[in-house]
């Protein structure tokens, strides 16, 4: 699993955009001439908003508030978990956020505040 906040989706949309197009690389489609790739490398990994980045690449699908698999809400607060079996292709992603995974841990730990409990407190344990 891998937390995919803002921070860490601006670090690795610049990773993964300079792995694919290098520091040179200019935008032939709408002739702005900036060098992407060299003023994605003179961002601070540390400090640059996914802002930072859209306004860069020109667009914003390389860091975003992605949506939760479980209730669609959209958020920076969101956790990845990859299913590993078998070929690449076969794998399965989703992204969890913060109040599902609370949610979750409820329904593990049976506690009176989630909502799918199936038993009232007084009979569990009998
Ligand atoms: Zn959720």
């Amino acid at each position: 699993m891998k937390l995919l906040n803002e921070r860490a989706q601006v670090k690795l949309a610049i990773k993964n955009w300079l792995g694919i197009y290098g520091a040179e690389y200019t935008y032939p489609e709408d002739n702005r001439g900036i060098k992407v790739g060299a003023e994605l490398m003179a961002l601070d990994p540390e400090t640059a908003t996914a802002r930072d980045v859209a306004d860069i690449i020109g667009e914003s699908f390389w860091a975003h508030e992605k949506p939760c698999s479980e209730c669609g809400t959209r958020t920076w607060n969101i956790i990845k978990f990859e299913e590993m079996e078998g070929p690449m292709d076969d794998s399965t992603i989703i992204f969890i956020c913060r109040d599902c995974l609370v949610k979750a841990l409820r329904l593990i730990e049976g506690d009176s505040y989630g909502e799918t409990q199936i038993l009232p407190s007084s009979t569990r344990d009998q």
